[in-house]
């Protein structure tokens, strides 16, 4: 597997893949790699092909970050990163010094203006437009064919396909299940900062959203309903503090009164100054 750090050995890098015709898919990350991440770069491959390319990039990206928010503290093990990527099949991992990808002077962004406003968007003032930013930067520098982002992310899932579709790249946007832990706890590289009793708590977000499931599954369309149950379970931990609980439309984003064949149900729970969000999408069979 390649490492590239400089963006000059990066553009000729896609400019020699591209002149042999190979085709390349991105998988953009944060770095802390868990198998969440893992099973991206397993997608990306079967798209990409035993011919093509998968790209991770690897970036901790400061425009998506709020003022008092975990950008100093955000874990880093780049060298076992490397390790994971490598092991699991990546021909390039492009992981750019903290000041190589901003212009100290950057003065353009890309925003969106609808989808992003609410969710982790509300909560999270300008975090999307850094989002945004970012992604449109990598699709620009690796040109891929298609890119892989996870399920998690609900609502990032969402923008991107949005801003994929508004800025005309000719980029497939793939979205990857949300891979958890053996109690349901969506994996993110975030749960290293729990402590033991938080960790053991932080289940009840999958909990409470596996009883969501089940009572539409079951028939229940009443949102109030689905969402008093959603709450009752998250206060089951004393240690949780809720941030936001919607229920919204998967595709747009916006609130729904009552699943109609489509409902995101997002929840975002602080324990202490550590933000875990989680969602369950559902989507009436047939
Ligand atoms: P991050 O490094 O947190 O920015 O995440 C990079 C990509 O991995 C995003 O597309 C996330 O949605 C995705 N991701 C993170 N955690 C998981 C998970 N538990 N399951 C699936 N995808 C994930």
């Amino acid at each position: 597997m390649k490492q590239i750090q400089q963006l000059d050995e990066l553009q000729d890098w896609v400019q020699q893949e591209t002149s042999v015709g190979r085709r390349r898919v991105l998988v953009p990350t944060m770095g802390g790699l868990h198998e969440g991440h893992l099973s991206l770069v397993d997608i990306a491959r079967q798209q990409a092909g035993k011919e093509g390319r998968v790209v991770v990039s690897l970036f901790v990206n400061p425009t998506q970050f709020g003022p008092n928010e975990d950008l100093g503290a955000y874990p880093k093990s780049l060298e076992k990163d490397r390790q994971l990527c490598e092991e699991r099949g990546a021909d390039l991992l492009f992981a750019p010094e903290a000041d190589g990808m901003y212009a100290a002077d950057a003065s353009v962004g890309v925003s969106e203006g609808r989808l992003s406003r609410g969710l982790c968007g509300g909560s999270r003032p300008g975090h999307f437009d850094g989002v945004c930013t970012i992604v449109s930067k990598l699709f620009n520098l690796i040109q891929p064919r298609a890119a892989v982002f996870g399920e998690k992310d609900y609502q990032q899932l969402a923008v991107i396909r949005r801003l994929v579709r508004d800025l005309n790249y000719p980029i497939k946007i793939i979205g990857g299940p949300i891979v958890r832990e053996d109690d349901g706890l969506a994996m993110s590289t975030r749960n290293q900062y729990l402590s033991p009793e938080e960790r053991s708590q932080a289940v009840v977000l999958s909990m409470a959203l596996l009883q969501a499931r089940q009572a539409l599954d079951g028939g229940e369309r009443d949102m109030l309903r689905i969402r008093g149950l959603v709450e009752r379970v998250l206060s089951g931990s004393p240690l949780a503090r809720l941030d936001y609980l919607e229920t919204v439309h998967p595709d747009t984003m916006q609130a729904v009164e009552e699943p109609g064949d489509a409902l995101l149900i997002a929840v975002a729970v602080f324990f202490d100054s550590t933000r875990l969000i989680d969602n369950l999408c559902w989507r009436e069979e047939g």
